[in-house]
């Protein structure tokens, strides 16, 4: 630098990804953590499957102090997805329409089967990337077609593009799309949550922006971070929150300005608002969370498959005894506290569904090898 002083990069350039998992950089930042890690205990929550994925994959917990501990959250899709809306994408595949979803889905639990199952059982049930593609299928058939939409913000613009796109006649959706903040706020509620603070998805803030996050630190004096996917985004967030927590400065904070404006994506939201409101809906093992789903506004109620097929939304059992997914999902337990993981409950022979999606805690960790400092 011109004055002399000594230019420390303090984050990597990022047109080089692989620097992003740089292992020399990783155990610099890990210093940083060491550093700015208090004394007592901290318990960071990240709802992000993604992010737990990078973790484990890349062993990060060992760079954290013993008192930091980071666990996932309600953080995958498939396993909040409650057994009523699988029990209804059963029973309107098995009257008879091509049942269209992402391929973890099929393998969910339902009341009396999984989609797999129904599709053993004679059922059309189609494995598909994307909504466009349940909407191609629509197109060269005259049978009824249905796309079972699941996930957070970040597939449902995706929905909402389709049903505003002109879509076939004989297309209609099974809406079991959620949002995340108000999971976040509902953590944050549970009487024994020692939730410390918030790694926040990067791809959901893609879509919602920073703002959504503001009643957590204000609120709650909960320090929240948006973290990119990289192992160094990941480490740079821990860093962030751990500087947060000894400034006692609680704050929303973008530790992955490469993608998330504080805006968010305008238009996206602009669709998901054109085509959904907020409605009450059922978490699996966490319940009811107050304005955390989404249902289709009345200009688009012909596109409803449950009101097409006459399917009401029956209650069906949302947790499966003995297994810990409850406690997994709110961040009060990781997968190894389950008695049945790697014993019982497998990625071929799931007893829950936190075994079944690739975002899912169990499966995760039952894939990089299920011990605790992964
Ligand atoms: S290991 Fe299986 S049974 Fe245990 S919490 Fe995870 S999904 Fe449930």
């Amino acid at each position: 630098m011109r004055d002399g002083r000594k230019q420390v990069r303090k984050y990597p350039r990022v047109n080089n990804l692989l620097l992003l998992s740089d292992p020399t950089r990783a155990r610099a930042l890990a210093q940083v953590i060491e550093k700015l890690a208090p004394e007592h205990p901290v318990k960071i929550v990240h709802v992000c499957g993604t992010h737990e994925a990078t973790i484990t994959e890349h062993g990060l917990r060992r760079f954290l102090p013993d008192n930091v501990e980071v666990l996932e959250g309600p953080g995958c899709p498939v396993c909040v997805t409650p057994t009523r809306d699988i029990d209804a994408a059963v029973k309107i595949a098995r009257k008879g329409a091509i049942l269209c979803t992402f391929g973890d889905m099929t393998r969910v639990p339902g009341t009396e089967m999984t989609l797999a199952d129904a599709r053993a059982d004679g059922a059309d049930v189609r494995v598909v990337l994307s909504a466009a593609e349940a909407v191609n299928i629509a197109r060269h058939t005259d049978r009824e077609v249905v796309f079972f939409g699941v996930g957070f913000e970040t597939t449902t613009p995706m929905t909402a593009a389709i049903l505003l796109d002109d879509p076939p006649p004989n297309l209609s959706v099974i809406v079991s799309h959620k949002l995340i903040p108000p999971a976040m706020t509902a953590l944050l509620d549970l009487p024994d949550n020692r939730i410390s603070a918030y790694l926040a998805p990067g791809h959901v803030s893609v879509i919602i922006g920073e703002y959504p996050y503001v009643p957590f630190p204000r609120d709650y004096g909960i320090p929240t971070v948006i973290g990119g996917f990289e192992p160094l985004d990941i480490l740079y967030a821990v860093a962030l929150i751990l500087r947060q927590i000894k400034e006692a400065s609680p704050k929303v904070e973008n530790g992955y300005p490469r993608a998330v404006k504080p805006e968010g994506n305008r238009r996206a939201l602009e669709l998901i608002g054109r085509v959904f409101a907020p409605t009450d809906v059922v978490w699996r093992g966490i319940g009811t969370i107050s304005q955390s789903g989404l249902r289709l506004r009345d200009e688009f109620a012909q596109f409803d498959a449950r009101v097409r097929f006459g399917v009401t939304g029956e209650e069906g059992e949302e947790t499966v005894p003995g297994c810990r997914c409850p406690d997994v999902l709110t961040a009060r337990a990781v997968p190894t506290d389950c008695p049945l993981f790697r014993t019982t409950c497998t990625p071929l022979h799931p007893i829950g569904p936190c075994m079944v999606g690739v975002e899912a805690a169990c499966n995760i960790w039952y894939r990089y090898g299920g011990r605790p400092k992964l």
